[in-house]
């Protein structure tokens, strides 16, 4: 592999490390780890190395938004990169960006949209690092016509355990470049990163709703709108039974052009995106804990019958709606507040188009059987990329959120490793950031052994002392799947 640079960080003294909590965003991971923020690529590679040395692994994080455990390593060190937040060249010409790991989705539409340009793929909040968008290989609304974040990298460099900075691209270590995007941090740091946005001619999106009565109907959508649509998402009634299993309502949107929307250019202004301080009159911030009034089945049995008997009145003329409205509406409310004191998970399994509507069948009915239920359920709709361990297909994912009390949590737990059988079953897969209960028979079946071989493979060239660990990776068995089940946490 041709390596960058390969200097080694200089002898330095044992390092004392703070420590400090760290959760997962969903509050149900949380565990005491020492932590480092590095401001260059010098001080990364000291982290590593001193780790290496002195028999302590290490845990990659960004913005700390991955569900699970994923960004979590207790006991041992965190390098937090949020630090490291650059943007080193901007060409508004072209809509390049070349950007440190650290620089966040909020940072990139900030500075990007008053010059026609929009970051191509966002997840549902917009604080997230780039960092650690590509080492998830996130998806957005889009992925079915845009693919996920990997898909919009021109090139990135990787710096390894070993001391080693790698450029990575689709023609220099074009291996490690397919396997660290999606590789959850787990073949070296992302310490630099060059991808293209979208170009935008409006600050707005043109968005359409329509209510959807079952699943069948919301699948149908997505396929006769997929080649129409910019973006498309559906949020489901996941507590409706009989013949209303898996009604909602879908949206699309598209992109305007200027003539499309002539005031949409003034909203190019970041300043003209910004989120409203309130929503229907309750402060942003009092959103989540209001909804947490309702945090219990019969609260959230009548919060989605509401709202699926208001989409059925909402209006379906188009309407337009600013950019960060559009897409980050979960930063509008924090949810997560609504979940105290247990926190949630949030499950999504992603499942070839041909199976999606019989699996999300079968789930939606043994959770409504088990009187476990999702309060909230989105689908989407994804199309296959080049990236090693992708979570994309062709076909789409249900994410369901769950509550977790001290009472429903073995049940859940249990009840998720059903699910896990019927999506695999299936052909599908699952995502680290948003897993909090996957085992290493599930992993190893989601992958396939031939990509988890390859991905050791190029684990054991770039970090052959096994420096990097997550508590996801050691409990799904990333570098030795067993098939020995782990009992409900
Ligand atoms: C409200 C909400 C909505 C979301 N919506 C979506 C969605 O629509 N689509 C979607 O795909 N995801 C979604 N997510 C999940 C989120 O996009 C991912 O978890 C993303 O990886 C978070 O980025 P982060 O910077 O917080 O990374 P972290 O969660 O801190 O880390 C994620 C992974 O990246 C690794 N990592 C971090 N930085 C680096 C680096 N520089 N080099 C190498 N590895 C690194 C970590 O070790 C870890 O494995 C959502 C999350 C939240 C909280």
């Amino acid at each position: 592999m041709s390596a960058l640079s390969t200097a080694a960080a200089p002898a330095t003294p044992i390092v004392q490390y703070p420590r400090r909590v760290f959760d997962g965003w969903g509050y149900t991971s949380r565990s005491v780890s020492m932590f480092t923020k590095p401001t260059t690529v010098d001080e990364v590679r000291s982290a590593l190395i001193h780790a290496g040395a002195e028999g302590y692994t290490v845990a990659l994080r960004g913005a700390g938004r991955s569900y699970g455990d994923a960004a979590m390593n207790g006991g041992n060190l965190v390098v937090d990169l949020t630090s490291m937040r650059r943007v080193l060249a901007w060409d508004p010409a072209t809509g390049i960006i070349d950007v440190e790991p650290g620089v966040t989705i909020e940072d990139l539409w900030r500075l990007c949209l008053k010059d026609g340009w929009w970051p191509a793929v966002v997840p549902g909040t917009m604080f997230p690092t780039i960092g650690g968008c590509a080492a998830m290989n996130i998806h957005g609304k889009n992925q079915f016509a845009m693919g996920g974040t990997g898909d919009q990298i021109l090139d990135a460099d990787l710096l390894t355990p070993a001391g080693e900075l790698l450029r990575i691209s689709r023609t220099e270590n074009a291996d490690f470049f397919h396997a660290a995007i999606s590789g959850f941090g787990m073949l070296g740091t992302l310490t630099r990163i060059r991808l293209k946005l979208k170009h935008v001619e409006s600050g707005r999106v043109s968005v359409e709703q329509a209510c959807v009565r079952d699943l069948g109907e919301q699948l149908d959508y997505f396929e006769q709108h997929k080649g129409d649509s910019d973006y498309l998402v559906s949020w489901v009634d996941c507590i409706a039974g009989g013949s209303g299993l898996g009604r909602g309502q879908v949206h699309r949107a598209k992109y305007l052009h200027a003539d499309e929307d002539p005031d949409g250019e003034a909203l190019l202004e970041p300043s003209r995106q910004d989120l409203p301080a309130t929503v229907m009159g309750v402060p942003r911030a009092l959103v989540g804990a209001i909804l947490g009034l309702f945090n219990f089945d019969l609260g959230m049995r009548v919060v989605n019958t509401t709202k699926y008997y208001s989409s059925l009145v909402s209006p379906t003329t188009p309407y337009k709606q600013p950019h960060v409205a559009f897409h980050f509406l979960l930063d509008y409310v924090t949810m997560r507040a609504a979940y105290q004191p247990g926190g949630f998970i949030q499950y999504q399994p992603f499942v070839p188009k041909e199976a999606a509507k019989q699996v999300f069948t079968d789930i939606l009915k043994l959770n409504q059987s088990r009187g476990i239920v999702s309060y909230l359920g989105v689908i989407k709709r994804y199309r296959p990329d080049s990236f090693l361990l992708s979570h994309a297909l062709d076909g789409y994912s249900i994410a369901l959120d769950y509550p977790v009390t001290a009472s429903n949590r073995q049940a859940l737990w249990q009840m998720c490793y059903e699910m896990n059988e019927i999506v695999l079953a299936a052909g599908g897969k699952f995502y680290p950031a948003k897993d909090s209960v996957l085992r290493p028979q599930d992993f190893s079946r989601s992958f396939g052994q031939e990509r988890l071989a390859t991905f050791r493979a190029l684990r054991h060239r770039a970090d052959p002392g096994r420096v990097l660990r997550t508590e996801w990776a050691a409990r799904v068995g990333v570098d030795e799947a067993t098939e020995t089940p782990m009992t409900a946490r």
